[in-house]
This record gives C-alpha cells, sequence and structure tokens, in this order.
C-alpha cells in the first residue's frame, strides 16, 4: 500500500461536491482503459466512474485533459483521483458491460445499439440528424462523429432496442433506459419515433424511459409519445440567452426559446412536474443572470433545468473550446439548485433518463452538501444549500 494511502482521509460532502466540478471542468487524466462516452447527440466526450460513491462523468479524450491537474491512477486494490502526489478520492470504474459481447441475431453488436451509462442504457435512435453538416449544425454536438468512424449504427429498431434493454437489465442492472434521437424534418422532429422505441424498451423490459427530442411543431405530438408510454422526457434548449443559441444551435434556434417554453408547459401536463427536463450548457458565452432567471422560470413550470458545463466533444466544431472555469458553473448551481428544492424539486423524484442519473452535472453534489436536514435539508437525509435572494 503505498505511502499516500496510509494517510487518506475522506472528503467531507462540499470537498467531493468541489472536486467533481474541478474535474467535469478540468478533465481527468487516465492511465487506465475507462469506459466511456464519445460522440452521440448533444454534448458528450464523457469517461463513467464513481469518485467516492458518487456517479461522475468527466472528459478524458479531448486534449485540453492533459493539462488537467487531476489523475486516476491504478492502485493495489482499485483506483484513486490524485492531484500530484495527494490521493483525493476512491475511483470504482464502470465495468465493461456483459451484454457487450452480445448480438443481434443478424449480427450487429448489441454496443452499436446502445451503451451503458453508468446505470442507464442509453441510445441515440437515429443517429443522423436535420442540422447534420450544414449551417444549422448544433456546435457541441457529436451525433455524426461516431457514426463516421463506425461505433454505432443510424437507425435502431424498436425490436431491436427491447432486445438490448432486457439484456442491459438481466445482465448489467441497468435501472433506466434514456433514448434520444437527431431531429428530423418532419412536423413531429423525430419525437414519434423515439416515442415508439420506448414502447418497445418499456413493453419488453418493464424499466422505465425517458426520451429526448425537439419542440415538435404541433403539440399533440407531445400527448401521443406520453400515450406510447414514456416516463420522462428531454426537450433541450440547451442555453437561455438567445444571442448564443443563435451562434451554437442556429437550426433550433429557429424556433425561438418561447417554443420551448410551449413545449414544456404542454409536456409538464403530460407527464407531471419534475419529469420534463432540459439541458443547460455553461460556457458557451452566455449572460449568466438571463440564465438564472430562464432557469427560475422554468423551475416555476415544473421543468427540471440540468445544468451542465460544456464539454468540447473532439470532432465536433467546439473541440477547441474549454470549458467554463468550475468557480463559474458552481456559482449558477447555487443559484438555481436551491431555488428547486425550496420547490421540492430534486433529482430523486426524476423516474428515468440524464436528470435521474445526474452524473454529468454537479447539481446533485451540491444537494448532498451544505447544510444539515435539521437547517431545512432533504426528510430523506440528503441536504440543501443554504438559500439565496
Ligand atoms: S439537434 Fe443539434 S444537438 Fe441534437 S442531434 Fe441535431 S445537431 Fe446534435
Amino acid at each position: 500500500m503505498s505511502e499516500a494511502r496510509e494517510s487518506f482521509t475522506p472528503l467531507n460532502a462540499d470537498e467531493l461536491a468541489e472536486l467533481i466540478g474541478n474535474i467535469q471542468s478540468h478533465g481527468l487524466r487516465v492511465e487506465s482503459k475507462i469506459e466511456r462516452r464519445r460522440g452521440g447527440a448533444g454534448p458528450s466526450d464523457a469517461g463513467m466512474l464513481w469518485i467516492d460513491g458518487a456517479p461522475t462523468t468527466a472528459p478524458t479524450d479531448a486534449a485540453y485533459v492533459q493539462s488537467s491537474p487531476y489523475e486516476m491512477r491504478h492502485e493495489d486494490d482499485g483506483f484513486a483521483v490524485y492531484e500530484g502526489s495527494t490521493r483525493l478520492a476512491e475511483v470504482r470504474l464502470a465495468p465493461r458491460p456483459k451484454y457487450y459481447d452480445l448480438s443481434t441475431e443478424d449480427g450487429i453488436p448489441y454496443w452499436k445499439i446502445a451503451l451503458m451509462h453508468l446505470d442507464s442504457m442509453a441510445s441515440t435512435v437515429l443517429q443522423t440528424c436535420a442540422y447534420w453538416g450544414n449551417s444549422d449544425q448544433c456546435t457541441f454536438c457529436g451525433i455524426g462523429v461516431s457514426l463516421a468512424a463506425g461505433r454505432t449504427i443510424a437507425k435502431k429498431t424498436p425490436a431491436m432496442l427491447a432486445e438490448v434493454a432486457v439484456a442491459a437489465r438481466d445482465l448489467d442492472g441497468a435501472v433506466d433506459a434514456t433514448l434520444t434521437t437527431g431531429s428530423t424534418a418532419t412536423p413531429d422532429r423525430g419525437a414519434l419515433y423515439v416515442g415508439k422505441c420506448a414502447e418497445a424498451v418499456k413493453n419488453a423490459s418493464g424499466l422505465p424511459v425517458q426520451v429526448q427530442f425537439e419542440p415538435p411543431e404541433d403539440l399533440d405530438v407531445i400527448d401521443r409519445v406520453k400515450d406510447l408510454g414514456a416516463d420522462s422526457v428531454g426537450i433541450h434548449v440547451e442555453t437561455f440567452d438567445p444571442k448564443v443559441l443563435a451562434q451554437v444551435a442556429p437550426g433550433k434556434a429557429r424556433w425561438g426559446i418561447e417554443a420551448y417554453f410551449g413545449a414544456w408547459e404542454r409536456a409538464v401536463k403530460a407527464f407531471g412536474e419534475g419529469q420534463v427536463s432540459t439541458y443547460v450548457i455553461l460556457g458557451m458565452g452566455e449572460d449568466p443572470q438571463l440564465t438564472i432567471e430562464s432557469c427560475r422560470r422554468a423551475v416555476d413550470i415544473g421543468v427540471y433545468p440540468f445544468i451542465v458545463p460544456l464539454r468540447p466533444v473532439p470532432g465536433s466544431l467546439l473541440a477547441d473550446e474549454r470549458p467554463p472555469a468550475p468557480e463559474y458553473v458552481e456559482s449558477i448551481y447555487r443559484e438555481v439548485v436551491p431555488y428547486m428544492l425550496a420547490r421540492g424539486m430534486t433529482a430523486e423524484g426524476v423516474m428515468a433518463g440524464c436528470a435521474r442519473c445526474q452524473a454529468c452535472s454537479g447539481m446533485a453534489a451540491l444537494e448532498r452538501a451544505g447544510s444539515p436536514a435539521s437547517e431545512g435539508g432533504l426528510a430523506d437525509g440528503r441536504t440543501s444549500l443554504p438559500l439565496f435572494a
């Protein structure tokens, strides 16, 4: 056993929240093979691990990670995060899922159909997008990267996803399924297809399912997706700053931010408060105050703002950018998370998907840190943050 290991003191909840925030911004240098997501719809590039038991994803592949002060090192009986010679926390790696060794009858490997993201089976059901490869492409997105590299197939059928979901549940303990899609040039923007995939997954496996899509032109589509059986829905505005949205997601910006609020209101009616979420990516030049106010407005109508730092994906148009400073990310969390907690909106209440898993954000770590239950923390033993005016 190393000297550093003998003198190791475990982090408290505040220190762990800070470490996760730092690692999500600076990245984690890894000397070992680690299960990760490369490419895919939306922001990705994520090594998947548990840090002192907290589910976390962290950039591991991008060039900037090489200058991160944080390194994951192999120890006699596991792994740990180090900063220089200081051992900071224990690491447990996501094991290679057993179902990755299986294939469909016609020879498609299961891992090309869906990946395990820690304890969630996740798939981009249509790995193509009407915006990809033209002036509408979202600059942070990597949906075409994994397809071009042959790591996935363009279209996953409901039957394929159902087959893989059962295996992911039985062999690897998947607790939910997260299904996203590239946008289509049809009025439903892909929502009905991902809804049909959710129906098949749910019928076969019984797992709760989150579906993700753009606001459809006809909002009745949202009710039809609900009727197909999805439990939660992500309709992702990505940023609340209209100028930034026009730069980073010109295709999505065409609908306007109010179209998202309209779709969310309809979705909350169908799916319930807290079961509707949106990614909010920080670090793309957005106005912080507008971001905080808009997150709170979303919370007020029952939408979970899933706030994450930008994670520049190798191969995406933002590949050469850097994630935002962890202090900036935390400053936004600290204005939004207490607001959510005061309204009873927590990750615990989300049935499926990104906001249930939480590993790509530091929000849940901050939920766990802060004041004890006797001073306003959650009744379930988790703790809350002090409220900001
Ligand atoms: S809409 Fe944007 S984020 Fe979504 S798949 Fe298309 S390019 Fe990627």
